[in-house]
């Protein structure tokens, strides 16, 4: 499965990866995205039916602050 977090340092607030996947990522009062799965630590797994979503969110950030990593 997978799991995911926002590099919050380098997140620029642009809206990406929460219109693209809004059922993993939403944003703080300024704008910083985190995941609210788990309010960013990056623990619980993604469920199965919004994979695609996270990797298109991963592909579109363009800072590339959208963390995945994956584990058995
Ligand atoms: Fe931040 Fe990247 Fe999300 Fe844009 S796509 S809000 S830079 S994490």
């Amino acid at each position: 499965p997978y799991y995911t977090w926002i590099d919050k340092e380098t997140c620029i607030a642009c809206g990406v990866c929460g219109a693209i996947a809004p059922d993993l990522f939403d944003y703080d009062d300024e704008g910083v995205a985190y995941s609210h799965l788990d309010n960013n630590k990056g623990e619980t797994i993604v469920p199965s039916d919004v994979e695609e979503d996270l990797l298109d969110a991963h592909e579109s950030c363009p800072t590339e602050s959208v963390k995945i990593y994956q584990k058995e």
